[in-house]
């Protein structure tokens, strides 16, 4: 049975843009090197490691589907350096008045990868920034800690914590 980590992205994994402005590139995805190490603890654990993620700049035009494969391939190209992957990303691309059934804080991306991987929700974890999406979590039944890039380094003792409880 899978033990699995869903990480949100922006501000978590990576700088946040600036209000309103979305990360389009490469050039402008400013990872976390706090967050990699995350990444590798969990997966030296043999966790999933899954991302979700909200993505409404798709809708709006300001990037394509490929350029965000392109950024998500670079995170692996980096990730692999040191032995470690993202093994999905699940994104919503839909805007917020669109009411779709996917953006988070609803649980569809959640449920996929219930259907997709085989685990317990007991055995998860959700590493997110925000108050809506740890709602979702809520929702979801699964434990969660609250994480913004800059503050990573505050939280290793959370982490040490959650990774001993499952
Ligand atoms: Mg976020």
């Amino acid at each position: 049975m899978n033990k699995v980590v869903f990480f949100d992205r922006d501000w978590v994994l990576n700088k946040k843009a600036a209000e309103h402005e979305y990360i389009t590139k490469r050039s402008e995805f400013e990872r976390n090197d706090k967050a990699k190490e995350m990444i590798k603890l969990f997966s030296d654990k043999w966790f999933l490691i899954l991302v979700i993620t909200n993505q409404q700049g798709i809708w709006k035009w300001k990037y394509s589907f490929d350029d965000l494969d392109n950024i998500h391939s670079n995170m692996q190209q980096d990730l692999k350096k040191i032995w470690t992957k993202i093994d999905k990303f699940y994104v919503c691309p839909h805007l917020k008045e669109d009411n779709c059934n996917c953006r988070k804080p609803k649980t569809w991306m959640l449920e996929q990868a219930l259907k997709e991987y085989w685990f317990n929700k007991k055995d998860c974890i959700l590493i997110w920034d925000s108050d809506k999406d740890i709602e979702c979590a809520k929702q979801f039944w699964i434990k969660y800690i609250k994480i913004e890039s800059d503050k990573i380094k505050n939280y290793s003792y959370d982490i040490t914590n959650a990774l001993d409880s499952l």
